[in-house]
């Protein structure tokens, strides 16, 4: 768990276009920006310190 529930929560619900790297929610299958179809998830375990 993060420093910040709210933001992780926020992290892991957006989802990445690979065309033009714009914002998306999750469960959308397409890039609403530019309609590309290949999305990736943005990642949450950036900086993990132990
Ligand atoms: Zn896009």
């Amino acid at each position: 768990m993060g420093k910040f529930p709210i933001a992780d929560a926020q992290l892991t619900k957006t989802w990445i276009c690979r065309k033009c790297k714009g914002r998306n929610r999750a469960g959308v299958e397409k890039c609403k920006r530019c309609g590309y179809k290949y999305l990736r998830p943005k990642r949450k375990e950036k900086r993990v310190k132990k």
